[in-house]
């Protein structure tokens, strides 16, 4: 376990930091080297990941110089680590809760890029009610036997590992009997099912894990004691949002190949700025429409611009409440439930302009079928990384300090909860 992930409080002085990146990249980068072979070197000298602690893969500096190794590296025209769901969510709880010995063994492929992974939370009868999940771990000897089934895996189709979650013991309340697993989703134990959606894409997954297979080593953190890790996962995943990824030239062997790398990547998630609701069209489609004096329309629009600059500053509030070293807190749920609340009013403005139009899809339909997609990609921006009625509870519990939800299952063993899901699995 360690706690330094977040960086170390103090550290040199941010010159200090430029001077040593800036002749490390002048020794090492070339942009003819393959891509693997330039991370191989990130991995091996703590650059990739400088706030990482140096015997993990980084070199322990404060988040503030982190901003400083970014910019030389963005200067050079030299690739980062990779991203993803691997560097994104699995890293972080590794970091936080895995032993030192799991760190070593797992971190180095996912700064590479050389494994991608995915998130085995959500079951069909357990998304919002995550504690109650019934997969179900059974220890083996040195190794676990998972069966059970979980739902809504993005990227399952494309991921070698997952962070998985599964019930260690049926005897105790639910929070204190699921482990947390870091799984090889290559084994015959584990099929993916891709799911269409309403939007045609297909990013999700069913997964059916039947007699899997994880070795002990691989518990993350301690048996029965995975939900902390969970909620480490929850809470990056609610943190921050998303980066916008720029469109800049790039030349080289190892930036094309971190670029392809990025577009693969991106394709799963080719619908996402419509399912946030596409604000950055309202005022242009607004003005086009003539809406530009029409008061109603001036007030949709002011609204909308007003909510998605205010978001955007909480969103850099917990970016520099990071930068201090502090945790992701609830500012996160804060976020979320500002994106969802904003895509649900980009999607009644877009629909009021285009009217029924909206409908359309094909190469004549409104910006190119892309108002078509909002309409039906926008519900999602309410469900992902938690709904907008469990983002309500986290900020009134957390943030307010009400009152807990009234609960009549959290303090019998989970054998005992009277639910389908629970009969089914214990039968
Ligand atoms: C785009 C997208 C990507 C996703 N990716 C992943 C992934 O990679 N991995 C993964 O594991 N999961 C993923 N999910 C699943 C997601 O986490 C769940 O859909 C979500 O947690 C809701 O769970 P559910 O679908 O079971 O809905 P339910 O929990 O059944 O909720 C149904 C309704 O009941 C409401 N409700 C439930 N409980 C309460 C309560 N206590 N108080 C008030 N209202 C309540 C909910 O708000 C909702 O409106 C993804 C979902 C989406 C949309």
């Amino acid at each position: 376990m360690n706690d330094a992930a977040d960086g170390a409080a103090a550290g040199p002085a941010p010159d200090e930091v430029r001077a040593e990146v800036t002749a490390w990249l002048a020794e090492h980068w070339d942009p003819n080297l393959e891509l693997l072979t330039w991370r191989d070197l990130l991995v091996e000298s703590g650059w990739g990941c400088p706030t990482w602690p140096r015997d993990l893969f980084g070199r322990g500096l404060p988040d503030s110089a982190a901003r400083v190794v970014a910019e030389e590296f963005e200067r050079a025209g030299a690739p980062g680590t990779a991203g993803g769901t691997a560097m994104g969510l699995a890293a972080p709880t590794l970091l936080a809760m895995a032993s030192d010995d799991l760190n070593r063994r797992l971190l180095p492929d996912m700064i590479t890029g050389r494994q991608t992974w995915c998130q085995l939370f959500s079951e069909p009868g357990n998304g919002s009610d995550l504690a109650g999940l019934t997969t179900k771990a059974e220890r083996d000897g040195d190794e676990w036997i998972i069966n059970g089934q979980k739902v809504w895996t993005t990227g399952a189709h494309k991921a070698d590992y997952a962070m998985l979650l599964a019930r260690s013991d049926w005897d105790v309340p639910k929070h204190r009997g699921i482990t947390f697993f870091a799984i090889s989703m290559d084994q015959p134990g584990i099929e993916v099912r891709g799911l269409k959606q309403m939007n045609y894409h297909a990013s999700f997954n069913e997964v059916f894990l039947t007699d899997a297979r994880v070795p002990h080593e691989n518990v993350v953190g301690e048996v029965n004691a995975g939900w902390a890790a969970a909620m480490t996962t929850l809470a990056h995943e609610r943190g921050l949002g998303r980066r916008a990824s720029r469109n800049r030239e790039v030349s080289g062997r190892a930036a094309t190949q971190a670029a392809e790398e990025a577009r693969e990547y991106n394709k799963t998630y080719i619908w996402y700025p419509q399912r946030a609701g596409r604000a950055d069209l309202v005022r242009p489609r607004a003005e086009a429409a003539g809406l530009a004096g029409d008061p109603l329309g001036r007030q949709v629009v002011a609204d909308i611009e007003t909510l998605d600059k205010v978001s955007r500053w909480t969103v850099a509030r917990a970016r520099a409440a990071r930068a201090m070293g502090k945790s992701p807190g609830p500012e996160g749920s804060i976020a979320k439930l500002a994106g969802s609340e904003i895509a649900r009013r980009c999607n009644a403005a877009h629909t009021m302009m285009a009217g029924a139009d909206a409908m359309l899809t094909g190469p004549d339909s409104p910006e190119n079928g892309i108002i078509a997609e909002i309409i039906v990609s926008t519900p999602g921006a309410s469900i992902a990384g938690g709904t907008d009625e469990i983002q309500h509870d986290i900020i009134g519990e957390r943030a307010l300090g009400l009152p807990k939800e009234p609960s009549v299952d959290k303090s019998i063993p989970f054998r005992e909860v009277r639910t389908n899901a629970v009969r089914n699995r214990t039968d």
